[in-house]
């Protein structure tokens, strides 16, 4: 099944990598899946905007075409991050980025409980058609965990707010 891109002709589908809505007349990538449920038509479509579906699903957005590509602004950039994402196939599951709110979840990497307050990046697994919580990992297990130190668009992605808000705490995690 090929994946679409399109311009949006309503604005009443949501993002399923953002949750937020897609404006109409933005661009949009439509995955396209076979129905798993017996009713309705053969397929589905998910919707993403054109930049979550760069991100976060990296396999999919590899496999337009160069016509398909050639409508998009900053083509040739997305590409490279969904090249990235592919061969480092836990950089999609980056969710978001925060302080824990209490000490009660581990770390997926090290194990360890991740303290209150210490920042941490929230993981979300895309499974049937959507994106699931999945747990976090500290943010100084991220290169360790996600196997590269080049977090920072993934992370600007997910939690532009955040990420800016723990900038130093951010970069001294990702040096080298
Ligand atoms: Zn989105
Ligand atoms: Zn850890």
């Amino acid at each position: 099944m090929t994946d679409v891109v399109e311009v949006a002709s309503s604005g009443r589908a949501k993002c399923r990598g953002c949750t937020k809505t897609i404006a109409k007349d933005d661009l949009r990538f439509g995955e396209r899946v076979a129905n798993p449920f017996a009713e309705g038509e053969a397929e589905l479509t998910y919707w993403f905007h054109v930049k979550c579906a760069a991100y976060r699903r990296c396999e999919r957005f590899v496999t337009l075409t160069p016509e398909q590509l050639a409508g998009i602004p900053d083509a040739g950039l997305l590409k490279e991050r969904a090249e990235h994402g592919v061969a480092h196939h836990r950089l999609p599951r980056i969710d978001g980025l925060e302080r824990a709110k209490s000490g009660r979840a581990k770390c997926k990497h090290c194990k360890e409980t991740i303290e209150a307050q210490v920042a941490r990046v929230i993981l979300a697994f895309w499974e049937e058609g959507r994106f699931g919580p999945m747990g976090f990992v500290h943010l100084t297990c991220g290169p360790a965990y996600f196997e590269t130190r080049a977090l920072l668009p993934w992370l600007d992605h997910a939690a532009p707010e955040a990420t800016a808000a723990l900038a130093s705490e951010v970069s001294a995690a990702l040096a080298g």
